[in-house]
């Protein structure tokens, strides 16, 4: 017989994180570090200790749950995170920590003991809103961060990290990196893109994470009375800059079928409605599953900028913000998801994320894979954001059936 969660509790337990920090329009407000995210914090721990998980929480505030195996080996873990955007869904982040806590909660009513302990995990701090970077608890962990160096991140009001974590009680008193070798992480998030609610399916195999390059260009022109400048005489920085923002949006179509990029702030010095631009900064992205198309597009945009500049005759500089290569989830993580959702009798699909999760920085440490709900419309990072209980449910089955099989994976 097949694994499945106790549907009622599941739901039940879905709707109580929604509570802590829920907005009148049914989302959710709950930044990083804020007293919501204590609120949900000091909940989840209790909801550990009944679930008679030995529970700990590092120095960067990420807590983890454990549940002893029969030997002594490599533990999974299992989770996602409980903070959100401003005004964000219900369904973020807390869906795989609530399906990794019904998990436990499962084979604790049927007295199931498996091979490997089970630990199940809060990241903090996945969103990056209130704080930079996004991933930043399971990426101080996977020691892709500094400590200190995140300690000392700063919301707008200039209240650090660290301050935050004293304040709300969750400065933890373990060291923040892997507290032993990993078997494998499996993370169960919401897809937030439309692939499978466009294509009917029930849950997602994920079988990686797209990689991304960020970038700026700035551009020098020459400020001027907009009134007295004839059209051939300007060296105007916005317009160089907006035949770059054309060129992104074309440049996706002649590469890979995943390709996307986006230009998502424009900077303008003096600024002034009768001024010719003397300084344009736009910053831009391309995300691609493939580090190929995204040195290509990387290329592209770079000439483009130049060919602009050129037409202008003006002077332009390019930055470097980020680069990350896309991630390969491992066979054995992917197989043990897909053959979970096969074994549950759903109708399934490869996906490949378009979003970063915590599971980029677990896979550093240890094999890992990835479970998607679907997204309505793909919609997410919005109070409007919905995957209905019926695919709640179903990933966290997928998720649960895929764990147990880790679990009991000797190796
Ligand atoms: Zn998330």
């Amino acid at each position: 017989m097949t694994l499945v969660l106790n549907r009622e509790r599941f739901v039940e337990t879905m709707k109580t994180q929604a509570d802590i920090g829920g907005t009148e329009n049914g989302g959710l407000h709950r930044l990083a570090l804020s007293d919501e995210d204590k609120a949900v914090r000091d909940w989840f721990s209790d909801q550990m200790e009944a679930a008679e998980l030995s529970v700990r929480v590092d120095e960067f505030g990420n807590m983890f749950g454990r549940r002893e195996g029969a030997r002594d080996l490599e533990p999974i873990l299992l989770g996602s995170h409980l903070d959100s955007q401003p005004y964000g869904g219900i369904y973020d982040g807390a869906l795989g920590v609530v399906a990794a806590l019904e998990f436990v909660r499962e084979l604790n009513d049927r007295d199931i003991e498996t091979d490997r302990p089970i630990e199940i995990v809060n990241w903090t701090n996945e969103e990056g809103s209130r704080f930079q970077p996004t991933l930043q608890g399971s990426g101080v962990w996977a020691g892709v961060h500094d400590l200190e160096e995140q300690y000392a991140a700063t919301d707008e009001d200039g209240v650090t990290v660290e301050e935050e974590l004293e304040r709300i009680g969750y400065k933890g008193s373990e060291p923040a990196e892997p507290a032993t070798d990993y078997d494998s992480y499996l993370e169960l998030h919401i897809e937030q893109g439309p692939y499978l609610d466009a294509n009917d399916k029930d849950v997602g195999v994920v079988t990686g994470i797209v990689g991304l390059t960020w970038g700026a260009f700035t551009f020098f022109g020459e400020a001027n009375h907009s009134g007295a400048t004839p059209m051939h005489h300007r060296s105007d920085a916005m317009v160089a800059a907006a035949d770059v923002v054309t060129q992104i949006r074309r440049i996706p179509s002649t590469l890979g079928e995943r390709t996307v990029g986006t230009v998502g702030s424009v900077e303008i010095e003096p600024g002034s409605i009768n001024v010719i631009p003397e300084q344009a900064t736009i910053t831009y992205g391309f995300r691609d599953p493939t580090v190929e198309v995204l040195h290509e597009a990387e290329e592209r945009v770079i000439q483009e900028a130049e060919a602009a500049a050129e037409r202008e005759g003006i002077e332009v500089e390019h930055e470097s913000r980020a680069d990350a290569d896309p991630v390969y989830f491992d066979d054995r993580c992917v197989d043990a998801v897909r053959t979970a959702a096969s074994d549950l009798e759903y109708d399934a699909a490869d996906v490949f994320s378009g979003g970063v999760h915590d599971a980029t920085h677990a896979h550093e440490v240890c094999d890992a894979g990835m479970v998607f709900a679907t997204s309505e419309d793909g919609k997410s990072h919005t109070e409007d954001e919905y995957t209905s209980w019926d695919d709640c449910y179903s990933a966290a089955n997928t998720l649960a059936v895929a764990a147990l099989e880790l679990a009991n994976d000797e190796r």
